[in-house]
């Protein structure tokens, strides 16, 4: 446990110092969330983590938030994003277990998280997740579409706009696309000026996504280590 903390610190640190360069070099004097991606990895790093000075965690499968989070509830407060793909009829689960939604791309998911919310007394933080590729299988709305569902979550009692998410593209200059998430994300700022959030950034490519201004890192294997499936 202690090895494992001592890893979990060192690499942590290192991020930190990834991410302050970035913002530096980017000349940017604002605050970026740093959401770790704890997806297949216990809740006893979750639980370290915390213990490290983590306020905001991500998730991507509805079966283990419901397994991890209830565990990890029980200590200190830690913000809870679900990052991936969700199909409707989990929407009650993860309005029950986490803070935020980054992954809202369709109508139909954004009208079930609302009834969830609602029946659960909670208001969800939501983002929505923007396709910056042409594989629809990837998950995310279409740079076209984004407009219009962040207008019709904004209209959704329980749930609060809180701006744009997006995956880059395999095979493309990351810059370029968090460039084009960019430009979604002005957008949407213009009809809802509080929806300042721009997620954007993983363990390869978070320099990128703070050149283009993102507020929000989503940030797994540079922290924890490859996962458990991919070893
Ligand atoms: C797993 C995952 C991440 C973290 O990816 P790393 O490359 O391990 O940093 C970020 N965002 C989403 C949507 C993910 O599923």
């Amino acid at each position: 446990m202690t090895v494992r903390r001592d890893a979990l610190a060192t690499a942590l640190g290192a991020v930190h110092e990834r991410v302050d360069t970035a913002m530096r070099r980017a000349e940017r004097v604002d605050d970026v969330v740093l959401v770790v991606v704890t997806k297949y990895f216990p809740a006893s790093d979750v639980e370290v983590l915390a213990s490290l000075g983590v306020t905001d965690i991500g998730e991507n499968r509805a079966q283990e938030v419901g397994e991890k989070i209830p565990v990890v509830a029980a200590r200190p407060h830690l913000t809870v994003h679900f990052v991936g793909q969700l199909q409707t009829n989990k929407a009650t689960a993860a309005a029950r277990l986490v803070d935020v939604v980054q992954s809202v791309d369709r109508a139909r998911l954004a009208r079930a998280l609302d009834s969830a919310a609602a029946q659960v007394g909670r208001v969800l933080d939501v983002t929505v997740q923007v396709r910056l590729d042409a594989d629809p299988g990837r998950g995310g709305v279409a740079p076209e579409g984004a407009r219009e569902l962040a207008d019709l979550v904004a209209g959704c009692a329980s749930l609060r706009l809180r701006g744009v998410m997006a995956v880059a593209p395999l095979g493309e200059d990351p810059r370029s696309a968090f460039g084009r998430l960019r430009a979604v994300a002005d957008t949407v700022r213009e009809d809802h000026p509080d929806a300042e959030w721009m997620s954007a950034g993983m363990s390869g490519d978070l320099e990128y996504a703070i050149a283009e201004g993102a507020t929000h890192l989503r940030v797994g294997s540079a922290i924890l280590g490859s996962r458990p499936s991919q070893r």
